[in-house]
Parts: structure tokens; C-alpha cells; sequence
């Protein structure tokens, strides 16, 4: 599966998409982590982004792709990824596009996080209380002057997005202000719709969205069990019960089973009824014969 978390920051993208991985077992790609990585690491990106990320202003589109365009050929990016922060730009979506026809790879949905703007500032200083709490670093970024220059970037770099992807009909957009685990609800429910993800409960739902299959597949089933009445005469249900077992689905195939069985029961016991009665009468031919053979020696022996 490989998704795009499209928001502005502090919309909870980051938060939404560790959920996300944690669920379905794919990598966050997020370019803001990785050029902050790469400024710690002083290789030559991070020298070229440090004084931009701190300024709150956009990378060079030519960066972040080649970013991305290594970082999904890694093999741990193969199963599925969550794109966090990437793209920003219409020029860096377009060339996602051509990396993602290259690379033979389907994106499967873009989830817009879409938040009250004015509750952002709140979230953010929130966040960084809560960091200067724990002892963590906080981000040079996260300051109120430079939010509200990166939430300018957002509205008018990024925002064009949102109509680039619905007119490409990949947008779903979901209310980023409920609870965290709403919004991972909301996100999950989604991609279930687009049929990104496979249900969890698969055969439970199979069976009950389609019981009409099931109960088919039960009546063929049936057929064999009915043409061995005899031994299933006494226990009709051992083939049968064989073939409800294989179902093991709605009620209405299992009733199929049993009715098959219970005919098949009652067409052996009608067989067996026949076959003895039968018996009784030859039986009953040879006892005339022997009484009557008998009479004729004595006769015989009387003479
Ligand atoms: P983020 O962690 O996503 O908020 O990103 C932090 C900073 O990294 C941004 O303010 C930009 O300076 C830079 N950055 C991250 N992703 C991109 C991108 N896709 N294009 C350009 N700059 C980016």
C-alpha cells in the first residue's frame, strides 16, 4: 500500500502515520525527518537545508525527490509506504508521478488531514511544551514566527494539491480535529473503501456479505453425500457434515446440508424397507415349499 498524509503542519500527520505503520507494517517516508537527519549528520544535503528548514521556507524541489526516489528503493519501502511531508509542490507530485510509473508502483490513495487553522498554533505550542517536558530537543522550526511562515508555504505551495489529486480522483479528505484514534478510524475506514487494505476479518465478512454464494456451494456439495444413502442412512450427516464444516458459513447453507441429509436418510430407509421386504417373501416362498415338501414324504412314507 502506498499512501500520501497530506496536512498542514501540526495536523498530526506524523502521529497518524506511526499509527498507521505500526498497523499495516509499512515505512513512514517523511522528508522532514530525513533532512533533519542529514543536517545532524552534516552530509552535504543537510548543509544545503539547514539555514532553509530553520528559516521555515521549502527545500529545492530537485533535493527532496532525489531524497525519495533513493529512499523507496530501499528494501524495507517494498511492502508499502505512507509519504509524510512529500510532495509540497504540483512540480514535486508531478515528479512523483514519474518516479512511481518508472519504478512500475501504484499510488493507492491521498489522505488530506484538513484542520481549523487557528487551532494549529495551539497544537504546536502544545507539542513543544510537551517535548521541553520530556527533555527531548525541540525543533528550530517550531517557533510561533516561523509556524506561521510554513503555514503560508502550505497554503500557497502546498494547498494545490489537494485540487491536483481529487481532479486525479486519489483525494480523501478527513477531519483532522477529532481524536487521534478517531482520525486513525476515519483513515482506516477509507482506505478499506479505495480496497487498499484487506479486511482484518476477511472470512467472516465474505460470509456474510455473500451467503447465497456459500449456500451454492453447499448444495453442490451435497449431491455425493445423497448418492451414498445406504451407509449414510443411519448417520446421513458424516458426508454432509464434511461439507457444512467446509462452508462453515451462514446458517442457511448449514439447513441446506442437513435437509440433504435428512432426504437421503429417508431414501435409504424407503431402499432398506423394499430390500427386506423382499427378503420376507422369498423367505416366505421357501418356508411354503419346504412345508409342502414335507407333506408330500410323509404321504409318501404312509403309502
Ligand atoms: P516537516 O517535518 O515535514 O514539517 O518539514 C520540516 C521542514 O523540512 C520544512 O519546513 C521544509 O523546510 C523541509 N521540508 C520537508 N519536506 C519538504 C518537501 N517535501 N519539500 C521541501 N521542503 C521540505
Amino acid at each position: 500500500m502506498r499512501i500520501i498524509l497530506l496536512g498542514p503542519p501540526g495536523s498530526g500527520k506524523g502521529t497518524q502515520a506511526q499509527l498507521l505503520v505500526q498497523r499495516y507494517g509499512i515505512v513512514q517516508l517523511s522528508t522532514g525527518e530525513m533532512l533533519r537527519a542529514a543536517v545532524a549528520a552534516g552530509t552535504p544535503v543537510g548543509l544545503k537545508a539547514k539555514e532553509i528548514m530553520a528559516s521555515g521556507a521549502l527545500v529545492p524541489d530537485e533535493v527532496v525527490v532525489g531524497i525519495i526516489s533513493d529512499r523507496i528503493d530501499q528494501p524495507d519501502a517494498r511492502n508499502g509506504f505512507i509519504l509524510d511531508g512529500f510532495p509540497r509542490t504540483v512540480p514535486q507530485a508531478e515528479a512523483l508521478d514519474d518516479l512511481l510509473k518508472q519504478k512500475h508502483l501504484k499510488l493507492d490513495a491521498v489522505i488530506e488531514l484538513r484542520v481549523n487553522e487557528s487551532a494549529l498554533l495551539h497544537r504546536v505550542e502544545t507539542r513543544v511544551a510537551q517535548m521541553r517536558e520530556r527533555g527531548e530537543e525541540v525543533r528550530l522550526d517550531d517557533t510561533p514566527e516561523v509556524l506561521t511562515k510554513r503555514l503560508a508555504n502550505y497554503r500557497n505551495q502546498t494547498e494545490p494539491l489537494i485540487h491536483y489529486y481529487s481532479e486525479r480522483r486519489k483525494l480523501s479528505t478527513i477531519d483532522g480535529m477529532m481524536a487521534i484514534d478517531e482520525v486513525t478510524r476515519a483513515i482506516h475506514r477509507q482506505l478499506l473503501a479505495l480496497g487498499a487494505v484487506e479486511p482484518a476479518t476477511r472470512a467472516k465478512s465474505v460470509a456474510k456479505a455473500a451467503p447465497a454464494k456459500k449456500a451454492r456451494a453447499a448444495k453442490a456439495a451435497t449431491p455425493k453425500a445423497a448418492k451414498k444413502p445406504a451407509k449414510t442412512a443411519k448417520k446421513p450427516a458424516k458426508s454432509t457434515k464434511k461439507a457444512a464444516k467446509a462452508v462453515k458459513g451462514p446458517k442457511a447453507a448449514k439447513k441446506t446440508v442437513k435437509k440433504a441429509g435428512k432426504k437421503a436418510g429417508k431414501k435409504a430407509g424407503k431402499k432398506a424397507a423394499k430390500k427386506a421386504t423382499k427378503k420376507t417373501a422369498r423367505k416366505a416362498v421357501k418356508k411354503g415349499a419346504r412345508k409342502a415338501a414335507k407333506k408330500v414324504t410323509k404321504k409318501r412314507a404312509k403309502r
